[in-house]
């Protein structure tokens, strides 16, 4: 536990957690040097690694440190975003924080799939993901969550067949349409056709 943080930063309590996905990081990158690397970071308040973060047991560990230690910004080293971004806002706010107090870094895509030859190499970018994750963290600000009604109506622009067929489409899911066209006559190209293929169907 980094006791001493940079005073700039004594407001501030990042959690760093280094994923290891099993084999699939731990086997390419070096997760404890990039754990201690992190846990030096200004800022870093506790660097862990473990094998699988997004487990139940993986999850409860982020919990304790944010409920016990005081974590407040937390950054995720593991994999895509795409994957468990979710997953980790969702703890975040059982956990009692806000959801955007959250960084990830893809160390999995981004770092052992593609120097799954070079360890060291892939640690090295690891840990500097790793530090640009932590001071992206201690930039974030709180988003405070608004609703606001939303007015079911659609304005759609020309009446030609993609008009229309919006127009057709939106009505059918209850949704007023204001259909606009600037000429005379809607059917926009198709109006201006005698039969259309394959029906030879009458193009009006
Ligand atoms: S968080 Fe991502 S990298 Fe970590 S164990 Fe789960 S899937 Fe693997």
């Amino acid at each position: 536990m980094n006791e001493t943080p940079n005073q700039e930063y004594k407001e501030i309590r990042v959690g760093v957690y280094v994923c290891q996905c099993g084999v699939n990081i731990g086997k390419y990158i070096d997760c404890e040097s990039v754990r201690s690397f992190a846990e030096y970071l200004p800022g870093v308040f506790k660097a862990r690694t473990f094998t699988f973060f997004c487990s139940d047991p993986g999850q409860e560990i982020i919990k304790r440190d944010i409920q016990e230690l005081g974590i407040n910004r937390v950054v995720v080293a593991a994999c895509t975003p795409k994957i468990h971004e979710e997953t980790y806002r969702e703890l975040l706010v059982d956990a009692g924080l806000s959801p955007y107090f959250f960084e990830m870094v893809n160390l999995r895509e981004h770092c052992s799939f593609v120097h799954s030859k070079d360890i060291e190499t892939a640690t090295e970018k690891a840990k500097s993901l790793v530090a640009g994750g932590v001071y992206r963290a201690l930039n974030l600000e709180d988003v405070p969550l608004k609703s606001v009604d939303v007015l079911k109506s659609v304005l759609v622009v020309g009446a030609g067949i993609a008009g229309m067929n919006a127009a057709i489409n939106l009505a059918n899911q209850g949704i007023k349409v204001y259909l606009v066209e600037k000429e005379a006559t809607i059917g926009g190209r198709m109006a201006q056709l005698d039969r259309v293929f394959p029906t030879d169907d009458c193009a009006i």
